[in-house]
């Protein structure tokens, strides 16, 4: 039998363990134990704090320039090593090979907008605002700051963060989840070797003991945060209490809208994908389905077809579509949130409860699941379910099926399809989210735009990726100069 390791903080620069309670970390399709994650307490915190701190006083004034090459020899290494992290996250997360890799791709994108920062920092100015005096615009970086982050993304989301903060001059701390922390020990495995000076970057693990000193933590001035709403208000509400700047990304019931013009094959087949890629675990994944009209009958037999058709099981045996969900628990919650939405009077028309994988009798498999019928004021259609379940709903108009998107208290994302132009921008214009889909169903943006979560689905006002990663991770500072001259005064 071999010895389950237990995982360590990386800190100033070096590997040191934390003197704590620790969980397992599950696989979720196997029940194998994978590590022990410790739930580090306040003082790890501190000394995470205390290192960031003393390297920020050099780190800040280390010209942008050089401050972005090790981010270079980061992607370099990201890439070399591509196979054994999307290894690494499918054991803890469960998502295919597949869905791995290309999380890992969607990572490596913020390291390259990053790396432009020498050019996103710059400010503006003006001469002569009076005779003699100009007045400039610098960015400067916030100083040291911290990120939280959840299970389903464990490589892309810390990567939505580390590269701009520390390229931006600040000096980060990540507090991954602790269902998934092994994807973390990867990245900072790799950052390890691209020469940073200590203390520039920390990996502190835990729970909310763990995020609660980083919240109160005197020294750290911004928090970056992704996951479940009731989390992220209470994140914000901390966070900003406490002086500090906060961007917290919540959780999202993601509508979609097909009109009966749309090209329905296309239109079955992508919100298949979003609704039952990486097991619906997505925050852009598509749970409610609105048909207009005519659309019903054709859409609905399409869906139900894919839903029934798509192969579940572990995500490291080859031609498997869809993985399992993250734990036991989120699997029993799944299944009751799918005996609620009958209640509520909704068709089951396929049923993806109790679905067992030959060889995975342990794992916590949902298979895709489509419930017709659901009602628009019901539970149902009100809850986030984190999982492989797509909600239909019909609607007799365009108007009906925006007021029903627009009735949703998240705002995560938004989608229709249709080959109207006139319909599209339509919606466009009035759909009350932040990412909008025109025949897309997982409408992320890339990283050099913003991810634009709105209402219960984001709290803060500059969001993830892009320049609003750079405005976030910097203070502007304005300065006001005049310079009596000798040429001045004589001319
Ligand atoms: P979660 O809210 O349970 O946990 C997220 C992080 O918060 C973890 O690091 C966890 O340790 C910490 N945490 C949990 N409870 C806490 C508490 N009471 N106090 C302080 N810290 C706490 O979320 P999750 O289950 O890991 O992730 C799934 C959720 O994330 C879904 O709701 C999903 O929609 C959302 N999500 C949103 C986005 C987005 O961009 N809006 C992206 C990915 C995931």
């Amino acid at each position: 039998m071999t010895a389950i390791v237990r995982l360590n903080n990386y800190i100033a620069g070096a590997w040191r363990a934390a003197d704590a309670e620790a969980l397992p970390v599950v696989n979720p399709a196997t029940a194998e134990t994978l590590a022990e994650v410790p739930l580090s307490p306040a003082a790890e915190v501190a000394a995470a704090a205390e290192a960031a701190m003393t390297a920020l006083r050099a780190w800040r004034r280390v010209p942008a320039g050089d401050r972005i090459q090790p981010l270079f020899k980061l992607k370099a290494l990201i890439e070399a090593n591509i196979d054994d992290i999307a290894r690494t996250i499918t054991e803890e997360c469960g998502k295919t090979l597949a869905e791995s890799r290309a999380e890992i791709q969607r990572g490596i994108e913020n390291i390259e907008v990053a790396a432009g920062i020498p050019s996103l920092i710059q400010g503006y100015n003006n001469e002569d605002i009076a005779r003699g005096i100009d007045e400039h615009m610098f960015r400067q970086p916030v100083g040291v700051v911290a990120a939280v982050t959840p299970f389903n993304f464990p490589f892309m989301i810390p990567l939505w963060y580390l590269p701009y903060a520390i390229a931006c001059g600040n000096c980060f701390i990540l507090k991954p989840s602790e269902k998934v922390p092994l994807s973390s020990q990867k990245l900072f495995d790799l950052i390890d070797q691209i020469g940073l000076p200590q203390g520039v970057v920390q990996l502190v693990n835990g729970g909310k003991e763990t995020v609660d000193a980083i919240l109160d933590h005197p020294d750290i001035r911004a928090i970056s945060f992704v996951g479940s709403t009731p989390v992220a208000k209470y994140i914000y509400s901390r966070a900003t209490a406490n002086g500090k700047r906060a961007q917290c990304q919540g959780g999202a019931k993601n509508p979609v809208i097909i009109l009966p013009d749309a090209d329905m094959d296309m239109a079955a087949k992508i919100l298949a994908d979003s609704a039952f890629g990486c097991a619906g675990q997505r925050c852009l994944a598509a749970s409610v389905a609105v048909t207009v009209g005519s659309a019903r009958q054709e859409f609905v037999e399409r869906i139900a077809d894919i839903a029934s058709s798509r192969k579940v099981g572990y995500g490291l045996d080859a031609g498997v579509e869809m993985g399992p969900v993250i734990s036991q628990q989120s699997r029993e919650r799944i299944e009751q949130l799918i005996g609620l939405g009958r209640q509520e009077g909704a068709e089951l028309l396929v049923d993806g409860r109790g679905r067992a994988v030959a060889g995975y009798a342990a794992g916590s498999f949902v298979a895709p699941t489509i419930l017709d019928h659901v009602a628009p004021g019901g539970e149902l259609a009100r809850t986030e379910i984190f999982g492989p379940v797509l909600s239909l709903m019909h609607s007799e108009s365009v108007d009906e099926a925006i007021a029903m998107v627009n009735s949703n208290r998240y705002g995560n994302m938004a989608c229709i399809f249709t080959s109207s132009g006139a319909a599209a921008r339509k919606f466009r214009v009035e759909a009350r989210a932040g990412n909008i889909g025109v025949n897309i169903a997982v409408p992320a943006p890339m990283a050099y735009f913003p991810f634009s979560g709105w209402n219960e689905s984001f709290f803060g006002d500059l969001h993830a990726q892009g320049r609003h990663g750079v405005e976030f991770y910097t203070e502007t500072k304005v300065v006001v100069e005049r310079w009596p001259s000798e040429w001045s005064r004589t001319f």
